[in-house]
């Protein structure tokens, strides 16, 4: 059983925004040499999140994006009085990792998917932990 680790950093342009990362991802994959195991993605911060969902047509980030501030309003009257109450609230939804299976050295995608890092509060510098765990 061999384990290969990264710290990938992601830089957000945008108070609000989902950053595909699915070729890091994969390069980062490709890189361990294990074709048979598990990746965890996992991100060390409290107003930034992690979600698999479509990569293919960018109105669905878009539309995933309004929806959470249309429901959790900026300025909601939070008791977090920080300014990024809202940010908080979507990243606990949303949540900090994920798990996903590497077959052949790959993910097994579905047609549409793709990875995304979930900003709530930039533009900032955000790092994703990654953890590999498999068989050469
Ligand atoms: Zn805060």
């Amino acid at each position: 059983m061999l384990t290969f680790s990264k710290t990938l950093e992601v830089k957000s342009s945008k108070r609000t925004q989902s950053v595909d990362i699915t070729s890091e991802i994969q390069k980062i994959i490709s890189e361990s040499g294990i074709k048979d195991g598990i990746i965890t993605i996992f991100i060390p911060h409290t107003t930034c999140g992690v979600f698999i969902n479509e990569n293919w047509d960018p109105t669905v980030q878009e539309d995933i994006h309004s929806f959470l501030s249309e429901n959790i309003p900026q300025n909601g009257g939070y008791a977090h009085t920080e300014g990024n109450a809202d940010a908080h609230i979507k990243t606990a939804i949303i949540g900090n990792s994920v798990t996903i299976p590497i077959t052949d050295g790959k993910i097994p995608w579905g047609t549409w998917q793709g990875i995304f890092l979930a900003e709530f509060d930039g533009p900032r510098r955000r790092k994703v932990i990654i953890k590999i765990i498999g068989l050469k």
